[in-house]
């Protein structure tokens, strides 16, 4: 199995090229064409397995293939939610997102606490088309007026079991609530639990299930 086989566009060949990827992973060769095809996934997926560029790899795909109208002169608001348990995988998965997105027009954010509101308000003003983000930072954002998530087209949790572990679960609920109703959503987590059975029940529809 190649990256191309998995239909993945030039651009994006061309960056996972640069990164040095032959060939796709378990995990990628699963979850990438039904991202693609526009399926809700529930992926167990240990860190190390490829799993960042799983769920990234065909977002940016889904998202720079069918580009919504721009309206006036009003700055584009975000189409991808990806939400994290800590600053430190936001960033890691913020910088998946600008390395594999090199080579397409799509602005990506990266939100977390314990730095200043000012630049991520100033950022969010200008436009973005993807939102890395933790959930109680962006609730702070939300409260503040500074984040529509009215064009929400794909919602992924990453490590859905570490921001239970955390506390975070009514964070996320409150923040799924915010989103437009019809849109993909992706929960990767590394175990099953309970609460991640119940959450996945709530939030994919009839999702294909990844195992690796
Ligand atoms: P992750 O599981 O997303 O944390 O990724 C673990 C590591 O694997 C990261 O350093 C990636 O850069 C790397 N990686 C992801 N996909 C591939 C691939 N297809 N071939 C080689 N390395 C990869």
């Amino acid at each position: 199995m190649s990256f191309a086989e998995l239909g993945l566009s030039a651009e994006l060949l061309r960056a996972v090229a640069a990164q040095g990827y032959t060939h796709p992973t378990p995990i990628q060769c699963q979850a990438i064409p039904a991202v693609l095809s526009g399926r809700d996934v529930l992926a167990g997926a240990q860190t190390g397995t490829g799993k960042t560029a799983a769920f990234t790899l065909p977002m940016l795909q889904r998202l720079s293939a069918a580009q919504p109208a721009q309206s006036g002169r009003r700055p584009r608001r975000p189409r991808a939610l990806v939400l994290t348990p800590t600053r430190e995988l936001a960033a890691q998965v913020g910088e998946s997102v600008r390395l594999y997105g090199q080579h397409l027009p799509l602005r990506s954010l990266q939100i977390f606490g314990g730095v200043g509101m000012g630049p991520q308000v100033e950022q969010l003003r200008r436009g973005v088309d993807i939102l890395v983000a933790t959930p109680g930072r962006l609730l702070d954002h939300q409260g503040q007026g500074n984040v529509d998530f009215g064009g929400i087209e794909i919602l992924v949790l990453d490590e859905a079991d570490r921001m239970l572990d955390m506390g975070f679960i009514h964070d996320i609920r409150r923040i799924i609530k915010l989103l437009p109703r019809q849109r993909q959503n992706l929960l990767f987590s590394a175990t099953y639990s309970r609460e991640i059975e119940q959450l996945a029940t709530g939030l994919l529809q009839d999702p294909q299930r990844i195992e690796v």
